[in-house]
């Protein structure tokens, strides 16, 4: 893949693959933080964990001083850790506001009464809260990951110098994904004594009610996004018909939801690309390859919606910082997934252990995860492809004044 992908920078011109990188990024990024909005929106309304008896719960929270701001400014102090070996344990958590007495001057006779008031609101702005923060278990994934990308710009742009770190890190990632391929192979074992605990465990059947129900959150999103999101978007920049289009990835579409991976889908995506919908060959081998290491829409959607999911089942209340937290880890959990099976499902603790949710509870929804990640694969698939039918597009002139549209039907070109 990564061969096909060089190959596919070296056909082009380096000003022309910058804006032709620059054009699949924004495409990527987009769509995935539109499936991530759409699944928040889908698994809060349809609340496929919360129960109907547990509906006079006080949902307030369990910190419930701690302001939605809190949380926000927790979300930016997080993102730049003190510590890069703290963060690695630990994450800055607001925990609650403590009152101090406050001390208004009480020689009011030499204050008239206004200018008493003003003072005490003055004081009590400025002394009455006091915000106690404090570090707590849970690893700062933020933290980590805005250190990861500005460390990886700056080892891009050493050039030779940084080879050898890029290359320490290559082989430190082929390494974990071996260790963790080993243990996928054992995975089936373990899971089948999680769920049996979990069945014994069980008390209130109905569990399955509500997995039936985030799967049909889950399903539905991903139908939205590839029926309406997808075919919008692309129909606005293409203006051709974005489901002769989809008509025309079918095989590839199908062999996704046969096999679960994106990248060993690859070589079909890339014939579907080519010769049904007729993307020029320098377009595919330069955007398909990345956007099946990073373009996947529809594990982001699902890693949204199984986080809230499993938030509504802990009955753990969840404030807007924390959904903002939820978008932004879903988002860049799916762009660290492998297009291999069941990768999301790893990624996703990332996501829960961002806001503080129990990674284990991630078994909770293995059960039903081989049937969720065909249909997101699927929707990874055809994300990719509309992603180099639209760059191919805004990309036509570029392409046409470097005389590089070879293959492409000029006269129907996307
Ligand atoms: N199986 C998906 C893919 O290959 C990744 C995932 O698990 O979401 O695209």
């Amino acid at each position: 893949m990564v061969g096909l992908f060089l190959t596919g920078v070296a056909a082009l011109d380096s000003e022309v693959s910058g804006k032709i990188g620059l054009r699949a990024v924004v495409y990527y990024f987009s769509t995935t933080i539109i499936a991530v909005i759409l699944g928040i929106i889908l698994v809060m309304t349809i609340k496929p964990g919360v129960s109907q008896e547990a509906d006079h719960i006080d949902r307030t929270g369990t910190t419930p001083n701690v302001t939605t701001a809190d949380t926000l400014l927790d979300l930016l102090r997080n993102m730049f850790p003190e510590n890069l070996v703290q963060a690695c344990f630990q994450q800055y958590k607001t925990k609650r506001k403590e009152l101090e007495p406050v001390n208004v001057s009480t020689n009011t006779t030499a204050i008239p009464p206004l200018a008493t008031t003003i003072t005490t609101v003055i004081e009590n702005i400025t002394k009455e809260y006091k915000i106690v923060g404090e570090y707590s278990d849970g690893i700062n994934v933020l933290g980590l990951i805005v250190f990861c990308v500005a460390f990886g710009l700056v080892i891009g742009k050493m050039g030779e110098k940084g080879r050898i770190l890029l290359e320490f890190f290559d082989a430190m990632n082929d390494a974990t994904m071996k260790l963790v391929h080993i243990i996928m192979c054992y995975m089936p074992f373990g899971i089948l004594f999680l769920i049996a605990a979990k069945i014994i465990e069980v008390e209130d059947w109905e569990i399955f009610k509500k997995l039936g129900l985030y799967m049909v959150t889950v399903l539905s999103g991903l139908a939205i996004h590839a029926t309406i999101c997808l075919p919008l978007i692309f129909f606005i920049i293409v203006r051709k018909n974005p489901y002769t289009f989809t008509l025309g990835m079918a095989q590839a579409l199908v062999t996704a939801l046969m096999i679960s991976s994106s990248s060993a889908t690859l070589p079909v995506t890339f014939r579907c690309a080519e010769e049904n919908n007729r993307i020029d060959k320098r377009i595919t081998r330069f955007v398909l390859p990345v956007g099946a290491t990073i373009n996947m829409d529809g594990t982001a959607l699902y890693e949204a919606v199984a986080a809230i999911f499993i938030a509504q089942l802990n009955d753990y209340p969840l404030n807007v910082g924390q959904i903002v937290t939820i978008s932004i880890t879903a988002t860049v959990a799916s762009i660290g997934a492998a297009g291999v099976p069941n990768a999301g499902l790893v990624t996703m603790v990332i996501v829960l252990t961002a806001v503080g949710l129990p990674a284990n509870d991630v078994t909770l929804i293995v059960a039903v995860d081989w049937l969720l990640d065909r249909f997101r694969t699927m929707i990874n698939v055809l994300g990719d492809a509309y992603g180099a039918g639209i760059v191919q597009k805004l990309s036509k002139r570029e392409l046409e004044r470097m005389d590089l549209i070879s293959d492409v039907d000029v006269a129907n070109p996307f």
